[in-house]
């Protein structure tokens, strides 16, 4: 099954006599169930198109869909409810309530879903059941991001967008949360694209598409992963 469908996408960024074209025809599939990673130079075009896949932005032309869904035909609000249903995001910075326990944050976003996870599911998938009743400012970088990582994924969407989400951590804590999201994928099958310089997560992918100037210049298979996929 195909999750994601971009043909000819692109995006040009205009402020005031400048245009800068972030995405110069983009044409790629997504299937369910993959891990894909977006690989390449500063200012290449991988944040705009997972902007562009999350709902966040639009395109300025060609075709986006989400499954039978043309993302690209939405307006604002089309997009805010697919990106309310259907996807999770991971960042660089965590962005937890430091108010709230670990549970706590998880909790704050299955309230609103409609079929959600238990938060000590969410947080058991990602191996931080133990700590759940811990604050923030009681958990190392790594297990705070797998808090991140289990709030995005406590409401089941079917697509994980990460942005360098080991951008902040060591390569020891960064594999934790490399594991967190692979097992993520493997329990619930959620598709996820992420955008990451980590060598681990590169070679434990399925895919990865390599952009430059705003184009997927090449793109490597790991049939091996795929098979166990
Ligand atoms: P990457 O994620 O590969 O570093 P980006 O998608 O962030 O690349 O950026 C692609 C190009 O678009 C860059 O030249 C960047 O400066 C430009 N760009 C990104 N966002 C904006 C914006 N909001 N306004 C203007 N230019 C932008
Ligand atoms: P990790 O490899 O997950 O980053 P660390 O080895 O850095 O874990 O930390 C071990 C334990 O110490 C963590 O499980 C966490 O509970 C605690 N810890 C780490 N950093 C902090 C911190 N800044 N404040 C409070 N506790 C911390």
């Amino acid at each position: 099954d195909v999750v994601f469908t971009a043909k000819d996408l692109t995006k040009t960024y205009v402020s005031g006599e400048t245009q800068v074209h972030a995405l110069r025809g983009v044409n790629l599939e997504i299937s369910a169930g993959e891990v894909v990673v977006l690989l390449g130079p500063s200012g290449s075009g991988k944040s705009t198109l997972l902007n562009i896949m999350g709902g966040l932005d639009h395109a300025t032309s060609g075709e986006l869909s989400f499954k039978d869904l043309r993302l690209t035909d939405l307006d604002d609000r089309g997009l805010t409810s697919y990106r309310r249903r259907h996807v999770g995001f991971v960042f660089q910075f965590y962005n937890l309530i430091p108010s709230l326990t670990a549970y706590e944050n998880v909790a704050l976003v299955t309230e609103i879903a409609d079929d959600p996870m238990r938060p000590e599911e969410a947080l058991a998938l990602v191996g931080l059941e133990p700590r759940m009743h811990h604050f923030p400012a009681q958990l190392s970088g790594g297990e705070q991001q797998r808090v991140a990582i289990a709030r995005a994924i406590a409401k089941r969407p079917e697509v994980l967008l990460c942005d360098e989400p080991t951008g902040a951590l060591d390569s020891r804590t960064g594999v934790r949360v490399i594991d967190a999201l692979m097992k993520v994928n493997a329990e619930l099958g959620t598709t996820t694209v992420i955008i990451t310089h980590n060598a681990i997560i590169q070679e434990v992918a399925h895919r990865v598409l390599f952009f430059s100037d705003g184009q997927i210049s090449k793109a490597v298979t790991n049939e091996a992963r795929r098979a166990v996929a």
